[in-house]
């Protein structure tokens, strides 16, 4: 199984978001990929109890879709991951630097799903400006930001990460503890899964994936002591060698 050092060795954060996240004509298995998340996280981030103070996304990568719908409803954004790599990609994204990703297309395609697509400008100024603080964090240690302790968050946002960082269920179900404890009691976790999936590969790396199916992440949701709220699996119907995702689960709890 790949851990957490050999994402830090080998996860190339360019590569990764040309893969999965560039739009195009010619990249109808991404663009159907990108697509399902986008309209999933907008039809959660709509939910009446999601909005507050702070959100926590959770394994954020280098990439910036899980936050586009959420930052409508929450004053402050912390994104936390652990490899270096992926939090400066991050950074350089925020501080609109030369070489960073370029995400217009995504950035419009929520607005769009929000009924403007004309507003991505504005969207993107308020990600640049809500997200406070990128830091390091390990979702299978106790204490993920240690030795940082973070203040308990409204809602905590985790999208195709802990099925990337845990080789096991009982590593799965214990960092769904861990990553709990960053939410207040009475706040919420938004949480997108791939189901079924062995592998995910780009740029001639392949990452391996623990392979979930539905009613084991909503019992390790529950155990991790939240209330399941929402829950959706929907199907991943593009076949090609890059994964062999069956379904993407989208799933709401509250602590
Ligand atoms: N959230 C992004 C990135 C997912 S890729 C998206 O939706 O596209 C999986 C991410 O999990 C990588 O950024 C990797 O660095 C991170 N990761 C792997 N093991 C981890 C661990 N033990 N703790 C925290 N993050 C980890």
């Amino acid at each position: 199984f790949t851990e957490a050092d050999f994402y830090q060795q080998n996860f190339d954060p360019q590569a990764y978001m040309k893969e999965y996240y560039s739009m195009s004509d010619s990249r109808e298995g991404a663009n159907v990929f990108v697509m399902q998340n986008l309209r999933s996280l907008h039809k959660m981030f709509s939910l009446d109890e999601l909005r507050g103070g702070t959100l926590i996304d959770v394994g954020c990568g280098p990439t910036i879709c899980q936050l586009l719908s959420a930052c409508e409803r929450f004053q402050e954004i912390i994104a936390l991951d652990y490899t270096d790599q992926n939090r400066q990609e991050l950074e350089r994204w925020l501080r609109n630097e030369e070489g960073a990703f370029d995400w217009v297309p995504v950035v419009k395609c929520v607005c769009e799903l929000e009924g403007d697509r004309e507003k991505w400008a504005e969207k993107q100024e308020k990600v640049r400006k809500k997200v406070k603080q990128v830091l390091k964090c390990d979702v299978t240690k106790a204490n993920p930001t240690g030795p940082v302790s973070l203040p308990p968050a409204d809602c905590i946002v985790s999208t195709l990460c802990l099925e990337s960082a845990c080789k096991d269920l009982p590593t799965f179900r214990s960092a769904l503890r861990n990553i709990g404890t960053l939410v207040r009691p009475g706040g919420h976790l938004v949480l997108v899964t791939i189901l079924g999936e062995t592998y995910y590969a780009f740029n001639k790396q392949v990452f391996s994936c623990l392979c979930l199916e539905k009613h084991e992440v909503e019992a390790a949701v529950e155990a991790a002591g939240f209330e399941v709220t929402f829950s959706e699996a929907q199907p991943y119907e593009v076949r090609n060698e890059s994964t062999d995702c069956r379904a993407v689960l989208s799933l709401v709890a509250r602590r």
